[in-house]
């Protein structure tokens, strides 16, 4: 089947749903979503989200406490731009109907996370992302200009290459028309044409054998654009959520960082608090020094889990604040207000991604990208907590004023895309393989590119993903595709491109950390790792954009 629209949106989180939102005015909006409506990273974010909205904070000191947490790689224009959108962004959420927690004096109850110099969360209790999630799909589903595609699955995006073009000059771009999708359900693969395609599709963590992320999260916008010749940049700097629930079958439930904000202590096993050894805001430092802290621990101890104690604070204002963490825990037989949490760090947000400018375009014509899977240049070397959910809502609507003008002077005629040929394919029986093939890619990565790394494990890891990564490729050609093949195969390349990325980086910064080179290099320092599947395009990319300082 051939559908044609003016947007086409491939993810229904956070960023794919407020864009549409502002871009169905100006134009018909597909949005495909490979699984139910609602699943979503943005669905199970619980801290909030940081807004200088408190008479006594400053755009400023937002501005500082990012810079401060991306060690030196954030791109100070992108970052003032989150700071300074934000309020007006959040205030959108709240006319849309999101209700944030409010204290006695109808004013935003602001939580505080590590990193922040201020009380700045907009929160909804300990389920802002449900929230959000929830009322921006309600005001989807009302808009006559939007459709909804549930458990379509976004294969690759279309563009020159499968016309059996290749573009040599090195000043002219590749232009994306669509995406080839799979109907999961029915199992058809259909050509979706727009003029302008959104790339909204989130995180990878699913690449690690532990994480926060839902199933959804397996770099699949990430994949997809470096197939089709995007620049992708930063890869190595993943962030490792300090504190997740250690229960085997929690599935890393997380412990938000908003109830270290409230009062929570990290301890040993033993009972000893450790984070004030460790740096001078103690359980409130920046999430990779607190991870690194409890991976330490646990490494010169032995032991499996460090333990997160609120038991000394109110037990009453607990259960109010956290009522979602409070029940979870509770199901797994903890009682946080009487006993402390047993945690463990796990993989969590990407802070690099498909590189953009200012206005969400990638280095793809009609190609843009926001939320986690793009890379603004807001997050640098680490992400400051709660900067995610604002930078999806900033960056969605910058990307809507600028598609919006690009749609305007489209006058392209859309070329004859050829429909998905699965000729000489065959519905194998061996999905074994992919399950296999999937669990050791997340086992290697979690020990060989996790919180710390070394030359000798990141190129142990680039030889076996490779050799998985080509036998993938191998059993692709010949299958069938399906939703879990689709996702191997991207999980494959996103595995590739963070190795590549880490090992391009020869010190310690931010969220990279490697025994190799165990300090920043500041004089022969690197601003962004770079990487490019075709020849031509970071040249292109360079040339386009010289007033980046890369
Ligand atoms: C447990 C948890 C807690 C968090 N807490 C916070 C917090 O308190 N504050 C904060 O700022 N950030 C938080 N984050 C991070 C934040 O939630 C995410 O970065 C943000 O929600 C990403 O939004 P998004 O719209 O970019 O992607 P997502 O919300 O992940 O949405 C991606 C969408 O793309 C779809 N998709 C993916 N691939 C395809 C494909 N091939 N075809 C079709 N559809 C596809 C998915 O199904 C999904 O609908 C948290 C994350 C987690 C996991």
């Amino acid at each position: 089947m051939l559908y044609q629209t003016d947007f086409l949106v491939i993810g229904s989180g956070i960023a794919g749903l407020s864009f549409a939102l502002a871009a169905a005015n100006c134009g018909t909006v597909a949005i495909i979503t490979k699984k139910e409506q609602a699943e979503s990273n943005t669905n199970y974010a619980q801290g909030g989200i940081a807004s200088v909205v408190a008479p006594t904070d400053s755009f400023d000191s937002h501005i500082e406490d990012t810079l401060k947490a991306g060690a030196g790689l954030c791109h100070r224009d992108a970052v003032q731009l989150l700071v300074q959108e934000g309020p007006r962004r959040v205030q959108e959420l709240v006319r849309f109907g999101v209700e944030f927690t409010r204290n006695p004096q109808n004013q935003f109850d602001l939580g505080r996370e590590g990193g922040h110099s201020q009380n700045r969360i907009v929160h909804a209790r300990d389920f802002t992302g449900k929230m959000v999630e929830n009322t921006l799909l309600e005001a989807t589903r009302m808009h006559p200009n939007i459709q909804i595609f549930e458990n379509y699955i976004a294969i690759d995006l279309l563009t020159e290459h499968h016309l059996g073009a290749e573009i040599e000059s090195q000043t002219d771009f590749y232009t994306c028309w669509g995406a080839y999708v799979l109907n999961e359900e029915k199992r058809d693969i259909h050509r979706f044409l727009a003029k302008a395609t959104i790339l909204a599709t989130g995180g990878g963590g699913q690449v690690y054998l532990h994480t926060t992320n839902p199933s959804i999260a397996t770099g699949d916008g990430v994949a997809m654009a470096y197939r089709a010749g995007a620049v992708i940049a930063n890869m190595e700097f993943i962030q490792f959520h300090p504190t997740t629930l250690f229960h085997p079958s929690a599935n890393s439930f997380l412990i938000s960082e908003a109830v270290r904000g409230f009062g929570g202590l990290l301890r040993t096993q033993k009972g000893e608090r450790f984070m004030p050894r460790y740096h001078e805001l103690a359980e409130l430092a920046p999430r990779d020094i607190v991870a690194r802290a409890i991976d330490s621990e646990l490494k010169k101890s032995g032991d499996e889990y460090v333990l997160l104690d609120v038991t000394h604070l109110d037990a009453k204002q607990l259960r109010e604040r956290f009522p979602r963490i409070y029940e979870q825990c509770l199901k797994f037989n903890f009682d946080i207000t009487r006993e402390p949490i047993p945690v463990v760090p796990a993989a969590h947000y990407a802070c690099g991604g498909v590189v953009t400018n200012l206005n969400g375009q990638t280095t793809i014509r009609g190609l843009y990208a926001c939320g986690e899977v793009a890379h603004t240049g807001v997050h640098g070397a680490n992400r400051l907590a709660s900067n995610s959910l604002l930078e999806a809502l900033v960056f969605a609507y910058q990307v809507y004023g600028h598609s919006v003008e690009y749609i305007k002077n489209f006058s392209i005629q859309f070329p004859e895309i050829p429909s998905w040929n699965d000729e000489g394919t065959f519905n194998h029986e061996e999905w074994v393989l992919v399950s296999h093939d999937k669990a050791e890619i997340q086992e290697l990565m979690w020990d060989y590119v996790g919180i710390v790394r070394s030359n000798l494990r990141l190129e142990r890891a680039r030889r076996r993903v490779e050799l998985i990564a080509n036998e993938i490729e191998q059993f692709y050609k010949k299958t069938k595709v399906t939703a879990s093949l689709i996702e191997l195969r991207n999980l494959a390349s996103v595995a590739q491109l963070i190795i590549t990325s880490a090992l391009q980086r020869t010190e310690s910064r931010g969220l990279h950390y490697t025994t190799d080179y165990p300090q920043c290099d500041d004089k022969n320092w690197q601003r962004d790792t770079l990487i490019v599947s075709g020849k031509n395009e970071k040249q292109r990319f360079l040339n386009s954009y010289p007033d980046i300082d890369w």
